[in-house]
């Protein structure tokens, strides 16, 4: 897998992540996220496009070099969840909850982000908290923004 530096305008799936990255960092000051491009051999599956690694404390967002030629709202989704999975790797669970607790709701039951054990729906439940937009999955079963293509929350069948 090859680290490489982001450059701007070029690759719609490094600037996504840039913009992804920069708004995180607003919440959690100090976060830092790699990202790699991985072989193609590591996304065997028509789905997979994307994972986040733990390695001595490092964490990195490996994509398939297949990412870079997807829609741009299946980038956006895809990049979106693996920083829910970020998240959930560098915080403990209270600091989330607390960091993305919706005072604009403050009485109500419901308001507080309650976030899911397993570790797929975590991811994408921290992702919608962080961007303020909901992951759905399409006929693909990949994940996308937009509502009409999609299913939510994230169907079992993918594991959970
Ligand atoms: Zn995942």
């Amino acid at each position: 897998m090859a680290r490489m530096k982001t450059s701007k305008g070029i690759m719609p799936h490094l600037d996504i992540f840039d913009e992804l990255l920069d708004h995180v960092q607003q919440d959690w000051e100090g976060l830092e996220v790699d990202f790699a491009i991985g072989e193609d051999d590591e996304f065997p599956e028509d789905r997979d496009f994307a994972y986040t690694e733990e390695e001595g404390g490092e964490i990195c967002i490996v994509m398939a070099p297949k990412l870079a030629t997807q829609p741009m709202e299946r980038i956006r989704a895809v990049l979106m969840h693996e920083f829910g999975h970020a998240i959930d790797l560098s915080y403990d669970k209270e600091e989330i909850e607390e960091t993305y607790y919706d005072d604009d709701r403050e009485g109500e039951e419901d308001a507080d982000l309650i976030l899911p054990k397993t570790p797929e729906r975590r991811a994408d439940a921290i992702a919608e908290a962080a961007f303020g937009q909901r992951i759905f999955y399409d006929s693909e079963n990949v994940e996308t923004t937009i509502e009409e293509d999609g299913v939510h929350p994230r169907p079992k069948k993918l594991g959970l």
